[in-house]
């Protein structure tokens, strides 16, 4: 028996390819149409054979016990060698049911024969009056002595046609209500009273069929999960579909197609569809960022929980995106039955885009699904005098990480002198900061929380300092921390000369704190080097009002050089910018000052500027992660208690589906913001930086102007705190770029026709 799981992603993906090549008739491969089982039953068999059929199942019964990051690959291989689908309910939904629900003997009996190709499954839940209604079902079962006797009708049955075996969710109790009564039987289709009848689908295939059921007959042994039961099987099922749903890889595979189309068309060197391209890249890319960390806390043992909608609704719909931009790009010559008409090799795009209208209705639609986010995440209520409960959106942090031990701290000073007041009071003053809380924070020690311990600081991480700045910014305290132990820090720790190691020390007790001047948009300011004296104008310096020191990238003879000046020196003026959010940025401006002491030249300057600036990114992507987190609280409680019509306005599902969008988006940021951490500790900080910093700064953006919306006039005023949010959103989500600056970056490098060619 392989270990699969021993071997590198790249011999695992290269096993694949290799197996697919060997075993996969061309014939089956790239079909418009979906091949029956007298045709594809070869490949089928084959899979079993060479130990590929089951991924997801554990050794012992015959499967290959991927860990997500190889699922992913075998997925992505799959649809990438337009590998068809046959006949996979048994390996992907009933093997995993009956090892979660089954029983010893369900187990030994089904899932060999599921291996060998004995017993072909299809799913019997759906019926003509019970779709997304499922609990509504109206077949029935009645017990007559150790048997079930089944009568109704199912509908929409995939591959039923070729099925020999069924699982049905059958109404067994009509006095309970809908989901109690219904139970999950095992039925043998090849029995008289089974009628297939086949349905042709939208792509002219025979995909899915009716199934009519005529005292059907199945024995009480194929019950599973106990009698009444059905629905928390059915539920546990709908799960393990709903993560195949929400994998990335149909995703992927369309985003394959779109490269090689933007190939076909010569349409891959312009920019602005380059641009379109990195947006949905980048968004199925995220997905699968999310869906990995969900994948491998599933293989650890962690249930299913609300993050399968989540999953489910943003990959399906991101998959339809992508086949929508596909047939847009390609104009007349994609919108063609079969091959695009754009030469030799042109992939079907049309199948494509037909193909992922289904995800985003199989499996509960995304529509049932927000109404699943909106009632068990949001809290929102079903009825207009339903009594309100509590929202998880933002769960407490947990664990005993430092990270989430400091997020704890800084939630406490949130609520010991966290006030929206004080924070008023501060808008459009100066130094536009309370030097009470500076205080504070210089005695936590959090000024040098990312100054290495060698020079005497904490010698933590980005991701330590990000859990403080994203409690901080979520309690609406925007003291100067980031600019200064982030930005400056960052910069003098990658910094070489002599001044250095004392600025770093007085970090430490908050005495130093020091203001990397810039430009804007991270640029390089117009600072000049001449005679040993500095000239020019930083437009942009965060932090500049509490500064002890600046640095101030120039440029001399001698090339860069990354200089000190305290505050104060002769020959420097220091005005004061209001950002959006009415908190003051420094404008300095040099008029012939001497440095006090230069600290990086020529390609460490360089170095250590760019690592600042990423690094402070990513931080800042924690950030508006906490401002989102308290813009989607605020917002969902208000829906609570706003009440028009005489119903809470959380009621309407209008605005609950507009809400949970917000939500998912934050949650992606979340996903997004831990894969760019870790990118940031493997030694790619850019990338993981820009990717970070571009869906943080979209995602806020986006769920604040929203916020504003659900809240009616109301959040257009003054007096409310949303406002207040939005403006610092929009604050954040400028600075050191914003998300589309952050998709150029990524259309820069080549990313997004690359890895996918
Ligand atoms: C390709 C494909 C394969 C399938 N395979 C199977 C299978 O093998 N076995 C099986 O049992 N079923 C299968 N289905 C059926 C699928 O599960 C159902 O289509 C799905 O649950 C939706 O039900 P419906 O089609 O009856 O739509 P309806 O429930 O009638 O919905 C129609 C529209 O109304 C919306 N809607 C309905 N109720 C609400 C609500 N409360 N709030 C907001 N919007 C709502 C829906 O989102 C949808 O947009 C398959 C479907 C497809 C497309």
């Amino acid at each position: 028996m392989r270990d699969w799981n021993a071997m590198s992603d790249d011999e695992f993906r290269r096993a694949a390819i290799d197996f697919i090549e060997t075993h996969c008739p061309a014939s089956l491969r790239h079909r418009e149409d979906q091949p029956r089982w007298s045709e594809a039953g070869i490949w089928y068999h084959k899979m079993a054979e060479h130990g590929w059929l089951a991924p997801s199942w554990p050794v012992e019964h015959g499967g290959m016990a991927l860990k997500p990051s190889k699922h992913m690959i075998y997925l992505e291989e799959w649809n990438a060698r337009g590998v068809p689908t046959v006949m996979q309910q048994g390996p992907l939904n009933v093997g995993p049911a009956l090892l979660a629900n089954g029983t010893p003997e369900q187990i030994a009996e089904y899932l060999p024969k599921i291996l060998s190709g004995e017993h072909l499954w299809c799913q019997g839940f759906s019926e003509p009056g019970a779709g997304s209604d499922l609990a509504g079902v109206r077949t029935e079962a009645v017990i007559e002595g150790d048997e079930f006797v089944i009568n109704g009708q199912k509908i929409w049955t995939s591959g039923a046609l070729d099925a020999n075996q069924i699982y049905v969710l059958a109404r067994t109790d009509k006095t309970v209500s809908k989901q109690k009564g219904l139970s999950f039987i095992l039925v043998d289709m090849a029995q008289h009273g089974v009628t297939v009848k086949p349905i042709h689908t939208i792509k002219h295939d025979a995909e899915f069929g009716e199934v009519f059921l005529d005292d059907v007959r199945a024995p009480v042994a194929n019950l599973v999960g106990g009698m009444n039961r059905g629905w928390t099987v059915a539920k546990s099922l709908l799960g393990f579909e709903r993560i195949f749903a929400g994998s990335p890889h149909f995703g992927r595979s369309a985003l394959r197609q779109l490269v090689e189309m933007l190939r076909l068309t010569g349409k891959d060197n312009d920019p602005v569809i380059l641009d379109r391209v990195a947006e949905v890249k980048l968004d199925i890319e995220d997905i699968a960022a999310a869906f990995e960390a969900l994948a491998q806390e599933v293989k650890q043992g962690h249930s299913f929980g609300f993050e399968v909608s989540t999953l489910k609704v943003i990959n399906s719909e991101s998959y339809a995106r992508v086949t929508d931009l596909m047939m847009e790009i390609a104009g007349e010559r994609g919108a063609t039955f079969g091959p695009a008409a754009l030469g030799e090799g042109s992939p079907d795009l049309f199948k494509s885009f037909l193909s992922a209208r289904a995800p985003m209705i199989y499996g509960g639609t995304a529509q049932i699904h927000r109404n699943i986010l909106a009632k068990n995440v949001l809290g929102l209520p079903d009825t207009p005098d339903a009594a309100p409960r509590p929202s998880t959106a933002t769960p407490a942090p947990s664990g005993d990480s430092m990270a989430a031990e400091l997020q704890n701290a800084a939630d406490r000073i949130v609520a010991d002198m966290g006030d929206m007041a004080r924070t008023r009071g501060l808008r459009r003053s100066l130094p536009g900061h309370d030097a009470g809380l500076l205080q504070t924070i210089a005695e936590l020690g959090w000024f040098a929380i990312l100054v290495p311990e060698a020079d005497g600081g904490i010698g933590l991480g980005l991701e330590e300092m990000g859990a403080v700045i994203r409690a901080l910014e979520k309690g609406f305290m925007s003291e100067p921390l980031l600019p200064i132990a982030v930005l400056g820090a960052r910069a003098l720790v990658q910094a070489d000369g002599e001044a250095r190691d004392a600025l770093l020390a007085g970090m430490v007790d908050g005495e130093v704190r020091p203001a990397l001047a810039l430009g804007f948009d991270g640029a390089l300011p117009d600072v000049r080097m001449v005679d040993g004296r500095l000239t020019g104008t930083c437009d942009m310096v965060a932090g500049g009002m509490a500064a002890t020191h600046f640095l101030v990238p120039a440029r001399g003879d001698c090339g860069l050089g990354l200089y000190v000046i305290p505050a104060g020196a002769t020959g420097v003026t220091l005005t004061a910018r209001w950002r959006a959010d009415e908190s003051p940025v420094g404008v300095l401006a040099l008029d012939g000052v001497p440095p006090e002491s230069s600290v990086a030249h020529g390609d460490v300057a360089a170095r250590a500027i760019e690592t600042a600036i990423d690094e402070t990114r990513l931080v800042v992507s924690a950030g508006l992660i906490g401002l989102s987190e308290q813009l989607v609280d605020m917002t969902v409680d208000y829906m609570k208690v706003r009440k028009q019509f005489d119903t809470p306005i959380g009621a309407f599902q209008a605005l609950q589906h507009k809400i949970v969008d917000l939500y998912i988006q934050k949650e992606i940021t979340l996903g997004t913001y831990g894969y760019g951490l870790r990118l940031a500790s493997e030694g790619e900080l850019e990338m993981g930086a820009l990717r970070a910093k571009g869906r943080a700064s979209g995602a806020a953006s986006r769920i604040a102007r929203e916020a504003i919306q659900l809240h009616g006039a109301i959040g257009f005023t003054d007096e409310h705190d949303v406002g207040l949010y939005l403006k610092r959103v929009m604050t954040l989500a400028a600075w050191l770029g914003d998300a589309s600056a952050h998709r150029r970056r990524f259309v820069e490098t080549g990313a997004v026709v690359a890895s996918e060619g």
